[in-house]
């Protein structure tokens, strides 16, 4: 077994893509002692307020992606949609986890292809690169079903709902590679969420149930009900092969349908996820703290649930200036907001974790 040789107090983490997740990792990141540089294009980079220094310059920015990384000693990304060329502009040996794992998350059929050849079930679909294709895909699954992007969808974005043949024929291809799939029946929608580290150790958190509206999640709630429990082992197995397929390292995420015939895989995402924000003060060991002991090399810490029920509900679309009023509620209520500078549909400005005792 590799003996993994931590990073000293001190080093530097570089986090790739600007964000609210990249604000909580180098958030976990200064309580071990670390300083974070990010990087991303220019934009509201809320995860600069958190970081030493933050580049903000355009992906295809080889020279400046070559001098942020002179300065790591470990890179990370809170954003899957990180161009790949942008990776392959930082040496390997300083990345985690490994970028196998973004390159196959950045597309939904390679995703899909990859986590079924693991045994995983996934809902019926099929590639999509014109209309007549899209005809063909309509044909073979029916309605209803969704139309994806196969790439740089997220929060809902890039996606269009199919009810009937009719419908059909009035969404527009959109230009780019899709993938039709068949939609999905589900009794509820969970995540698995693991953390790995350089030696292969694996600690997963207790799956919420979680609810979306409109593709984007609002709402992650413990205990997730008999539906997600009883499926849960049978996720976890799938979650845990592809961690170890992947040789990966920190925090991977994969979301699936609880259904009458078992957990269907939906999709994964190779970074620390919106339904495990609850873990900040919900479980033992964070999501955010065990990405950085990870990539860094420290023992991971454990993740059991703290509290007899934990609700997590984001803060999406608000202008969040008067959130404070939040911490006057009953619950227990603990605020976390983003300071993005604009409020827009659909955009994640904060959270709002509510956890009741073990012990009353
Ligand atoms: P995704 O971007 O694939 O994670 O989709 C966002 C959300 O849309 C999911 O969490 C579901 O709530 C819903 N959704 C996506 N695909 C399907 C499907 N095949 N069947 C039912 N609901 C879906």
């Amino acid at each position: 077994m590799e003996v993994s040789i931590p990073l000293a107090p001190g080093s530097t983490i570089g986090i790739l893509g600007g964000g609210q997740l990249g604000r909580m990792l180098a958030v976990a990141a200064l309580q071990l002692g670390y300083r974070c540089i990010g990087y991303a294009p220019a934009g509201d980079n809320v995860a600069a307020d958190a970081c030493v220094d933050f580049f903000e310059n355009g992906w295809g920015d080889t020279a400046a992606l070559a001098a942020f990384a002179s300065q790591c000693d470990v890179v990370t990304w809170e954003f899957e949609n990180v161009p790949l060329s942008a990776i392959n502009a930082i040496p390997d040996s300083m990345l985690a986890p490994n970028p196998k794992a973004l390159e196959i998350a950045q597309d939904r059929l390679s995703e899909k292809r990859f986590v079924e050849e693991l045994g995983a079930k996934c809902a019926p679909y099929m590639r999509v690169e014109g209309d007549a294709d899209f005809a063909r895909a309509i044909e073979h699954l029916g309605t209803p079903g969704i139309l994806k992007t196969a790439r740089d969808g997220y929060d809902g974005k890039g996606q269009w709902r199919v009810a009937s043949a009719r419908e059909a024929e009035g969404v527009r291809f959109p230009g780019r590679p899709c993938i039709y799939e068949s939609m999905v029946d589900f009794v509820a929608e969970f995540s698995v969420i693991l953390a790995r580290a350089k030696d292969g150790t694996m600690r997963i958190w207790d799956s919420t149930a979680n609810e979306h509206d409109g593709g984007i999640l609002v709402h992650s709630v413990l205990p997730a009900g008999p539906a997600v429990e009883s499926q849960v082992e049978a996720a976890r197995a799938i979650a845990r092969q592809t961690a170890d397929a992947l040789d990966y390292v920190g925090v991977l995420t994969l979301e699936f349908f609880a259904t009458e015939g078992g957990p269907i895989f939906n999709e994964m995402a190779p970074r620390v996820h919106n339904s495990g924000h609850w873990t900040i003060e919900g479980a033992a060991t964070s999501q955010f703290e065990n990405h950085i002991r990870a990539i860094c090399g420290l023992p991971l810490g454990g993740t059991e649930t703290r509290f007899a029920s934990v609700d997590m509900r984001n803060i999406v679309g608000d202008d969040a200036t008067g959130a404070h009023r939040i911490l006057l509620e009953a619950g227990e209520p603990h605020l976390h907001l983003y300071g993005k500078r604009e409020a827009r549909e659909g955009r994640k400005m904060g959270h709002v974790t509510r956890v009741a005792h073990k012990y009353p």
